[in-house]
């Protein structure tokens, strides 16, 4: 969050730079049809400037893929043992950020595996888990986590592309952690090709800055529209004493935008078969956290990661729990 001299706080910082990503991607180091390189090549040329090559138990080279345009992130996705799922029998954990392969994934436990990464300064996130038939008892596996897919196009092909509830459930009772939309592409066909992914607000395109910006959870996730600006301000005190949170969303065409959070929150719709641009929320400064999910005319949508109240100090107000 990055305060402005109006005493708001924006969800975003307006001085650094927009990277388009996709973070879950597949090549013919498992089961893609393309080559490392011919993958690379399709996502540049789709406009994206970040790309993650998370093929299954394999760490692909990408040294010699990036420019200075296009950065690859060193990644995998591993897949340790789900021993209480018979529907899903392994998880399936996109690790970001590799330094170096993790072999016998099979005989580590997850959060041994999560662990690992997380010492090389890695990223693990929960892919596809509506897909896994998982719930919460299969995410307690996974200390450590730092994200959970909502939207994952390949999963589509399954009617199970969607993994919001669960992530709901997850960030209200265990942590509230980020949130990714990827393609998850095989190129099998062209379906699912760049239809999810993630807008990363940083200060620059290399490897140190996007990964400090996926780490501080500076990115929301999308399969359509955007999200231009959240601004938060404290109200003054009503009648009673009492403080809202003003919540000012800012977003490309939609036909709802919506506030998601413990207590309150809401949704603000489009009317007339038209579109809005704009929607406003007065919620509590004590939630722990909301967030924001954005729906256009196609049905695609765009999500926030969780914001934090409490986290955000405004004069003369320190906190509110
Ligand atoms: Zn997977
Ligand atoms: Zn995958």
């Amino acid at each position: 969050m990055v305060k402005d001299e109006d005493e708001q706080y924006h969800l975003f910082n307006k001085n650094k730079k927009w990277f388009k990503a996709n973070l879950h991607t597949h090549s013919t180091n498992s089961d893609g049809e393309l080559s490392p390189a011919e993958v690379a090549a399709r996502y540049r040329q789709a406009g994206y400037d970040v790309l993650a090559i998370t093929d299954h138990d394999f760490f692909t080279q990408t040294d010699d893929l990036g420019s200075d345009d296009f950065l690859l992130i060193p990644s995998a996705e591993y897949h340790p043992v789900n021993k209480t799922n018979p529907y899903g029998k392994n998880h399936h954990l996109v690790c970001l950020n590799l330094q170096e392969s993790i072999d016998n994934i099979a005989e580590i436990a997850p959060s041994q595996l999560i662990k690992e990464v997380n010492g090389q300064g890695g990223y693990v996130i929960a892919a596809h888990p509506y897909w896994l038939k998982q719930g919460l008892d299969d995410l307690l596996q996974l200390d450590g986590i730092k994200a959970i897919e909502v939207y994952n196009a390949t999963c589509e092909g399954a009617a199970r592309e969607f993994s919001d509830q669960l992530w709901d459930t997850y960030c209200t009772k265990i942590a509230p952690v980020a949130t990714l939309a990827v393609d998850d592409c095989h190129f099998h066909s062209e379906r699912e090709f760049a239809k999810g992914w993630v807008w990363i607000n940083a200060e620059k395109l290399d490897l140190g800055s996007i990964m400090k910006s996926i780490h501080e959870g500076n990115f929301y996730a999308s399969s359509g529209p955007e999200i231009h600006d959240v601004a938060c301000s404290l109200l003054p005190p009503n009648k009673i004493g009492w403080r809202g949170l003003e919540v000012k969303v800012s977003s490309s065409p939609a036909v709802a935008i919506a506030a998601i959070t413990l207590r309150g929150g809401g949704k603000v719709f489009a009317e007339n078969n038209e579109t809005i641009t704009f929607g406003s929320f007065i919620l509590s400064p004590e939630i722990p956290f909301f967030r924001i999910e954005i729906t256009d005319s196609a049905g695609e949508k765009a999500w926030s990661n969780p914001i934090f109240p409490n986290r955000m100090n405004f004069d003369g107000v320190d906190k509110w729990l």
